[in-house]
């Protein structure tokens, strides 16, 4: 009886959800798939049936480590198991080979390379009788669309080939609709299969996101709070693992780093002293965690920002295994995006780097999307969970930092109403941009012959920037006024909630956007550091003197320029002038406001101007490293293609990749001399516009080119032209090997 070995062998008194009936299932010889989140007790699932239906039970799993942990769990607990990797001797696999022949063994791990060994499955073929299921762990790593793909994984297609009537059950932390529909496919599971989901809501999790800006003070702050409780703080690289580790101790914390550079003895031993309490934090990059079971990790801090949801809802599922409330927090910052960017330039697999990008992509609109991060997270996981409006406060406190702590709303009738205009009298057969792009009166080449200026909506939008648009559109997205199609090229649709509250004419509540030009999409980061709250200050200025002279704010200054205002905490007009942007001109029309709004600042908070100035280097803050690779293999073929005459965007249709990620082969190509100019790409008069705009100092950031450009440039543009100038200028240029 399942429920004696749940006792007996294993020592609990209560299946946990679906466990039963999980079991039942494969012990009437059906096959099954299993998601369930990490810690939902999946490995149960196939050890009851194992041990119940006596025979040999084979489990594949991904990684060798954790095969022995299992291995050495079950022996504790009285289980005849083994694993079968490239670990043993050869001594050693004979043994075992004769154990399996004397029928001595119940549980047999192995790694899925094994099946693509000829003899192996020689072997099996032999057992056939004695074999009583197949368990496929991990099973997630089959997919291609998972975050963990493995190959070898492909391996297993033959067993229900070669062994139709041994049943299959195959367990995932990932339940995305496309890695299901591929484990399934890819095991060619009997048509009777079933497939069991846990609720992957872990209720007891608090999740937050924020900025990236002096993290680390911000996690002594965290700690602090928390002292004598278990946590893992997650970094990027070994260094940064390595750096974070040796300031914290420095600070008087307990702790210890874990990487793949460290020795296995200094690794085992690390995570052994966390798992014993001996050691409250362990600072790691992703290598840690798998296969670890402290129940009372009591928070789970992301330094960096993961590269999917798959692997940040796994690293985070690893706090409040018992069930008491733990923490997630998550700083995100648009450097990190970049550096996983970095990393997937490297993929060879135009299919697996685009998949990879729009993970990236997701867990991106994670962070920066306002409403429920829970909400998020489950809906990516494909569960329908909804926010209830009777929902206390008590509970909205313990669910995110959202739902605690909401973000201030705006009346957007008007707006929004102008959109479903737009829309509507395009008879809803654009997208996003196109829609924005009217409503803004955006005179772009795509925009062109299409008759959109006869349009009575062309270009009555002028107090929200292009961004803040695009946000409104989602926030109408996500509250059901429309809908976005999921076709190759997504269109918007008005659903009949857009209706009722035109007719009714009731009023439209939307959580406030940023509706001056941002440039954060791509370059907010800048790496110096500066004063939020003064750089607020100084925005309110700009918007002051904005609305009094009737212009949009970054015509005054830049954001940039602000946030260095508010790094050097300028005491006279000689240092506005190291400032970014900032001429005589601007000096004495706005220089005094400025310089009060910072005495201001530094009256208040009693601040000493003097150690401020000294540490930042504006010259080195002002100038970027601009990095070309010279032309690889793509390059080349993107080249062949421009020369049979075909457009950007065709050749990115044919690589199904960005058309940013041509113009990189293109940047390489024309750096390197292979393209002479840029003509057919980017018009000469747009050329001039952009070239004045770096001011014969092509060494910038394209961020804030564009954020003085504004919106009819696009980043793609501006990076042609501007590569065009460092080569003719022969400027120095980093080159990346
Ligand atoms: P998963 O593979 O789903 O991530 P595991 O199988 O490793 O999860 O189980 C997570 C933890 O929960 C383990 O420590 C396991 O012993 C424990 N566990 C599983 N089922 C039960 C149960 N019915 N009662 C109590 N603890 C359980
Ligand atoms: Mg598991």
């Amino acid at each position: 009886m399942p429920k004696k070995i749940l006792k007996k062998t294993f020592g609990y008194n209560k299946f946990r959800p679906l466990q039963k009936e999980i079991i039942q299932n494969v012990l009437n010889k059906k096959d099954t798939v299993v998601l369930m989140p990490t810690g939902g007790g999946k490995s149960l699932c196939y050890q009851i049936p194992a041990i119940h239906l006596q025979g040999l039970t084979i489990v594949v799993s991904p990684l060798i480590s954790l095969m022995k942990d299992q291995v050495d769990a079950l022996r504790q607990n009285g289980v005849e198991a083994a694993f079968w990797n490239s670990t043993l001797s050869l001594d050693q696999q004979n043994k075992l080979q004769e154990k399996i022949h004397n029928k001595e063994l119940n549980i047999l791990y192995i790694a899925p390379e094994r099946f693509g060994a000829g003899g192996f499955l020689q072997f099996l073929q032999n057992l056939k009788d004695d074999i009583s299921l197949f368990a496929i762990d991990e099973a997630h790593c089959i997919s291609a669309w998972g975050h963990d793909f493995r190959p070898d994984y492909r391996n297993l297609q033959i067993l229900k080939n070669d062994f139709p009537k041994i049943p299959i059950i195959a367990l995932t932390a990932t339940a995305t609709p496309k890695v299901l529909q591929d484990i399934i496919s890819n095991l060619n599971l009997s048509k009777d299969f079933k497939v069991f989901q846990g609720s992957f809501d872990r209720k007891n999790l608090f999740y937050e996101v924020k900025r990236k800006q002096k993290s680390f003070d911000q996690i002594c702050y965290f700690l602090n709070k928390r002292k004598k409780q278990s946590g893992i703080i997650y970094c990027f690289s070994r260094k940064k693992v390595d750096d974070m580790a040796s300031k914290l101790k420095h600070k008087g914390f307990s702790v210890l780093p874990y990487h793949a550079g460290l020795t296995p003895q200094v690794r085992s031993k690390n995570q052994d002293k966390f798992i014993k309490d001996e050691v409250q934090i362990i600072v790691a990059t992703i290598a840690f965690g798998m296969g670890i079971d402290k129940p009372d990790v009591r928070f789970v801090i992301h330094d960096s920002l993961p590269k999917n949801i798959e692997s940040y809802y796994q690293e985070t599922g690893r706090a409040g295994r018992d069930g008491d409330p733990a923490h997630c927090l998550l700083f995100f910052s648009y450097g990190d995006k970049r550096n996983i960017e970095f990393f997937f330039n490297e993929i060879s697999n135009d299919l697996e780097q685009k998949n990879a990008e729009e993970k990236l992509q997701k867990m991106i609109d994670f962070c920066e999307q306002k409403r429920c991060r829970r909400q998020i997270l489950l809906n990516y996981f494909d569960e329908d969970f909804l926010i209830s409006p009777d929902r206390s406060e008590e509970n909205a406190k313990k669910c995110c930092d959202f739902c605690a702590n909401p973000p201030e709303t705006f009346d957007a009738t008007e707006i929004s109403f102008k959109i479903f205009s737009a829309i509507a009298r395009t008879d809803q057969r654009f997208g996003m941009t196109t829609i924005v792009d009217i409503l803004k009166g955006s005179k772009n080449k795509k925009m062109t012959g299409r008759g959109f200026e006869n349009l009575s909506v062309f270009g009555i939008v002028d107090d929200f920037s292009k961004d803040a648009m695009s946000e409104i559109i989602r926030q109408l997205v996500e509250q059901g006024f429309l809908r976005i199609t999921k076709d190759e090229f997504p269109v918007l649709k008005l659903m009949q909630q857009a209706a009722e509250t035109i007719s009714k004419r009731k009023m439209i509540k939307l959580f406030e956007v940023k509706r001056t030009v941002s440039d954060s999409r791509t370059d907010a980061q800048e790496d110096f550091e500066f004063d939020e709250e003064l750089f607020e200050d100084l925005r309110v200025l700009r918007m002051k003197i904005a609305q009094e002279k009737n212009l949009p704010p970054y015509v005054i200054f830049h954001d940039k320029a602000l946030r260095q205002i508010s790094a050097i905490l300028p005491t006279s007009t000689d240092d506005l002038k190291n400032i970014s942007g900032i001429g005589q001109r601007k000096i004495n029309e706005y220089g005094d406001d400025v310089l009060e709004i910072v005495r201001n600042f530094c009256e208040r908070k009693k601040v000493n101007v003097g150690d401020h100035k000294n540490n930042i280097d504006l010259e080195k803050i002002n100038k970027v490293e601009v990095k070309i690779s010279p032309p690889n293999g793509r390059s080349f073929e993107t080249l062949n293609f421009i020369q049979d005459g075909k457009s950007l965007e065709e050749i990115a249709e044919i690589f199904a990749v960005k058309v940013g990620t041509i113009c990189s082969h293109l940047e390489r190509l024309i750096f390197a001399g292979e393209i002479e100019d840029i003509d057919d790409f980017v018009d000469e008069k747009t050329q001039e516009i952009i070239a004045d705009a770096f001011d014969d100092n092509f060494e910038q950031g394209l961020s804030s080119i564009k954020e003085g450009l504004g919106d009819d440039f696009s980043y793609d543009e501006i990076r042609l032209v501007r590569v065009i100038g460092l080569r003719n200028e022969n400027k120095k240029v980093i080159i990346k090997m």
